[in-house]
């Protein structure tokens, strides 16, 4: 068995935290910056980052995953605590649209009117950066040298033995630590705690999830006049695509360049017909909607897919009674959720979870601020 450890730091205590998206890297950085406690992030894949993934679109960097995130006061302070406040873009526009079963495309409310409808909170802004998401997942796992992150480490099973949880990797070996702090999907965490605390893993299996899927296109020149930040489309038999992001109008960084970015959705609703399709063939109907949608253009010349199986909780059926309900079936043990990305809210609830878990964990442990 091998033990936790990271760093120099003297053996205050030892954490490891199950996956390496947004939600383990920011809870990492939280404990291992304003606590004692040593880290070690333990990632099925081979990159870090989850969902957060920016990729390469024939030379041009664009994201797979979210594009970009609220510009919430706990996002903002953690990029300038990471040396990322130059790298801040904000949206050009926040002007959208919706894309009607007639084949109108409508204007939408501002989204800022829509988001102060919904939280009854003041309008907000939409930034990025301008480097790539993944900048931000690089910033937090090398933001202390007390977090240690090994990648294409899946963890297969837990086990809470006296003082601590025994982890089983997927590759063979158990680790021990101190405590657990589980970073991954709600359906994930059910399936590793459905033998040792059935009744939490019960409460969030029942949170559904979406596939979907991301297709990023650059055309040549300037095909559409492009007014705003994208569309929203409805449903319709013969339609494929579900939104599309007009990447190059809406982010500063992407704008003023020879050619068009676009970033098609598919999926995170009913319909499945797009899941059928290889890549090829999602971009030829993707293609052939948008130019339904915005009018004629020649091919993309290049294009990424990005397939998100479950990608999105569905929050139709969003229902926080299941964490609070599985949190309370935890609260004697040694194992913390970050449920950031199935309470909703994206990149910056994920992190605001993330702040009150390292809290929670530093109580637990009874780890205070670094001498
Ligand atoms: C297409 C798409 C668009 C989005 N758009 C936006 C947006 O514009 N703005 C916004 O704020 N949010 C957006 N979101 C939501 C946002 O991306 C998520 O809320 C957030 O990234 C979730 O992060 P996480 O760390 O909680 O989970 P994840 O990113 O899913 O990370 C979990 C990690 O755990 C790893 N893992 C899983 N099981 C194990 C295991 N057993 N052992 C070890 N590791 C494991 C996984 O490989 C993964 O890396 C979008 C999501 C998608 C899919």
């Amino acid at each position: 068995m091998v033990v936790v450890s990271s760093g120099e730091r003297p053996a205050e205590a030892r954490v490891a935290i199950v996956g390496g998206g947004i939600s383990g890297l920011a809870a990492a950085h939280f404990l291992a910056s304003r606590t004692r406690a040593r880290v070690l992030v333990l990632e099925a894949e081979a990159r870090i980052g989850g969902k957060v993934l920016t990729r390469d679109l024939g030379g041009i960097r664009v994201e797979a995953g979210p594009d970009g995130f609220l510009a919430d006061a706990g996002l903002l302070a953690l990029c300038r605590e990471l040396g990322l406040e130059q790298e801040l873009v904000e949206a050009l526009t926040t002007r959208a649209y919706f894309w009607e079963a007639d084949g109108e495309l409508r204007p939408l409310a501002p989204p800022d009117m829509r988001h102060a409808a919904v939280t009854g909170r003041a309008p907000t802004r939409f930034l990025a950066l301008r480097g790539g998401l993944d900048s931000l997942m690089a910033a937090l796992a090398r933001s202390t040298p007390h977090i240690e992150v090994r990648t294409k480490a899946t963890v297969r099973s837990l086990r809470e033995a006296p003082g601590g949880v025994v982890l089983t990797l997927e590759a063979g070996g158990t680790l021990q630590a101190d405590a657990v702090v589980l970073a991954v999907p709600a359906h994930q965490v059910a399936r590793l705690l459905a033998d040792v605390r059935p009744v939490a893993a019960d409460a969030l299996a029942a949170i559904r999830y979406l596939d979907l899927g991301v297709i990023a296109l650059r055309y040549p020149g300037q095909p559409w006049q492009l007014d705003g930040s994208g569309f929203l489309a409805a449903e319709r038999p013969d339609r494929i695509i579900s939104g599309c992001t007009w990447a190059s109008a809406k982010w500063p960084h992407l704008a003023g360049g020879e050619d068009t970015v676009l970033r098609a959705t598919v999926g995170g609703s009913g319909s499945r017909t797009w899941a059928a399709l290889d890549d090829q063939g999602l971009v030829a109907a993707v293609h052939r909607d948008l130019v339904a949608a915005l009018g004629p253009a020649p091919a993309p010349a290049a294009s990424v897919v990005t397939r998100w199986p479950k990608g999105i909780p569905d929050h139709r059926f969003r229902d926080p009674a299941g964490v609070q309900q599985a949190r309370v079936a935890l609260a004697d043990s040694r194992v913390l959720l970050t449920a950031g990305g199935y309470l909703g809210g994206g990149m910056a609830s994920c992190v605001a979870d993330a702040a009150q878990v390292a809290d929670a964990m530093a109580t637990l442990l009874a780890v205070g601020a670094p001498a």
